[in-house]
């Protein structure tokens, strides 16, 4: 390769730095660097269809995506691939699943029945209502099927390493875990059931390494959440017809695939976990370094939780916040910039459900996007690089050249609650001037998006001190709350109003100091009494920004009420 020697100095995002991680590691082991000239850079990861997947999960997906993407910017040949581990067992009952499925517990994902019609399987149907999202959230991965690999014979070298090794095997097993449990007896290969199905169910016990066939019970009692069928057989370990356990199997796709990297949730990562299991069989059975963050000597750091409203939940309970329910909340766009900004080993707790988690989330989003195009100055000019950085790496189109309008998320809210839905706010924008009458189809999708998850958040997430109703008129009963003082101030307002028929912003800002000056009336009374006559709240949006929203006219009929 003919790229730039390694950059001395550190790269301002974390994915650049994990690409650059990378790029030494391969230079500097021989077995890396031969998978790198063969396959170029795999950036891997795997996920078991076992239900509707969580968003941890999409966590992990994003940042696999985001470093593909900056080994790419990097020169270096790097793409993601994702598998599905379709040939696992269905191991829990799901609450979105008839009863009718208990049947097929212990059977793979990828041979058992769609919930749905129109998906080939089970497997199918859970990972694709998933892929099917990726393009929104700016996710580029080939996708695979592990069952599918099976298949082809990709894992028969391993398969045979494996099982010729059965007790280096067993022998890290028992490293790892309590005495006895059943990786410390077992053979590394669970076929399926030639009478029944099921590959949850079946115990290898013997490998006749001359003829390669591995014989085999399938018990009634193996694991509590499936019966086998008492079939006993003998079988050959390749093709497709079973699968190596979950942790041998991690180990055994790094060789198999070239992977370069793949990090997983941190529940994966604790001592004798999956992780130091599948690093110690993929070092000391398949002499292969596992992919970063891990290395032979050491485990590395997995990525943090995502957690919604403190809780992490798991997808077999059906409970909790999925991939795909997450766009719900905010556009795929900006919970990706969330992803991409948040350095993988900070946890996210995300609580969009009465809190102003979300505003947040848009305020930031809409800061890095002026960072970028230099319309919003800061002085730590590190921290500006970083911002643009994460624009770059957030985006899922290619970047305008122009900077896309910004409408605040909070104006937003309260314009949506004043013209009750996203097509008469977008006209609003308009007569109001905040957007161009001539704009593109694209920029006014994009507009009405914003305006669209504006209304959906105060009709269903928002707090209550972002809720208001405009008044038709002010109340009899808020007219008493009213001092004379506050009332005659307002009704001066109003003629002030009068005199023009469009005041912008700016000269409405003006008009409020010259009522308070002549009144006499404390700046925080006159907003106070605005409020309560224009909303029966004594808070609300931006004053100025509220009466453009109702409108002059409609402002000063509603005032107009104040008199006796
Ligand atoms: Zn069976």
């Amino acid at each position: 390769m003919t790229q730039q020697k390694t950059n001395p100095k550190r790269d301002i995002h974390w994915a650049d730095n994990i690409a650059e991680t990378v790029r030494k590691r391969a230079q500097e082991d021989p077995i890396l660097k031969k998978v790198v000239k063969q396959k170029g850079y795999i950036v891997y990861d795997e996920k078991t269809p076992s239900g509707r997947i969580h968003i941890g999960a999409g966590r992990g997906w994003v940042i696999h995506d985001c470093i593909a993407k900056a080994m790419r910017d990097k020169g270096m040949r790097a793409k993601f691939i994702l598998s599905s581990d379709d040939i696992d067992p269905f191991d829990k009952m799901n609450k979105d699943l008839p009863a009718s499925y208990k049947k097929y517990l212990g059977v793979p994902f990828r041979n058992i029945p769609s919930p749905v019609k129109g998906y080939e399987s089970f497997a199918d149907y859970y990972f694709s209502e998933c892929t099917q999202k990726f393009e929104e959230y700016g996710i580029e991965a080939e996708i695979q099927s592990t069952g599918h690999a099976y298949d082809k014979g990709l894992f028969n070298r391993t398969i045979k390493i494996a099982l010729d090794n059965a007790d280096k095997i067993q022998e890290i097993y028992s490293r790892f875990s309590r005495k006895g449990s059943i990786g410390t007896k077992r053979l590394p290969f669970n076929p399926i059931c030639e009478k029944c199905g099921k590959i949850g169910t079946t115990y290898a016990y013997e490998w006749d390494s001359a003829r390669e066939v591995v014989k085999y019970r399938c018990e009634a009692n193996l694991v509590d959440w499936a019966k086998g069928c008492g079939y006993e057989g003998e079988v050959s370990p390749y093709d497709g017809l079973g699968k190596f356990p979950w942790k041998v199997e991690w180990a055994a796709k790094w060789p198999t695939i070239g992977v370069s990297v793949e990090t997983a949730g941190k529940d994966h990562f604790t001592y004798g976990g999956s992780r130091s299991v599948a690093i110690a069989i993929s070092d000391e059975v398949f002499d292969f370094p596992p992919p970063f963050p891990s290395s032979r000597k050491d485990i590395g750091k997995a990525y943090e939780f995502f957690t919604i409203g403190g809780k992490k939940m798991s997808t077999s309970k059906g409970m909790g916040v999925s991939f795909v329910g997450m766009t719900d909340y905010a556009p795929a766009t900006l919970l990706r910039y969330l992803l991409v900004k948040t350095r993988p080993h900070a946890v996210i707790d995300f609580d969009p459900v009465g809190t102003n988690k979300i505003i947040l989330l848009y305020e930031s989003y809409d800061r890095t996007e002026r960072i970028y195009y230099d319309k919003e100055r800061i002085a730590n000019e590190k921290e500006a690089q970083h911002e643009k950085r994460v624009y770059e790496l957030s985006h899922v189109d290619p970047i305008k050249k122009t900077m896309p309008i910004q409408i605040p998320f909070t104006y937003a809210a309260a314009l949506v609650q004043i013209t009750g839905d996203a097509g008469p706010a977008m006209d609003a924008l308009v007569r109001t001037g905040h957007v161009p009458v001539s704009i593109s189809a694209g920029e006014k999708k994009y507009i009405v998006e914003r305006l669209a998850y504006a209304k959906r958040w105060v009709d269903e997430f928002a707090p209550d001190d972002y809720k208001f109703i405009v008044s038709k008129s002010v109340s009899g009963k808020m007219k008493g709350d009213l001092s004379d003082a506050a009332v005659s101030a307002l009704l001066l307002f109003r003629d002030k109003l009068l005199k023009k028929r469009e005041y912008t912003e700016n000269e409405c800002m003006e008009l409020i100091k010259e009522v308070v000056n002549e009144s006499g009336i404390a700046p925080r009374q006159f907003y106070r009494a605005a409020y309560l006559a224009l909303l029966n709240k004594e808070h609300g949006p931006k004053l100025t920004s509220l009466i453009k929203m109702i409108g002059q006219k409609e402002t000063v009929l509603i005032l107009t009420t104040l008199e006796k």
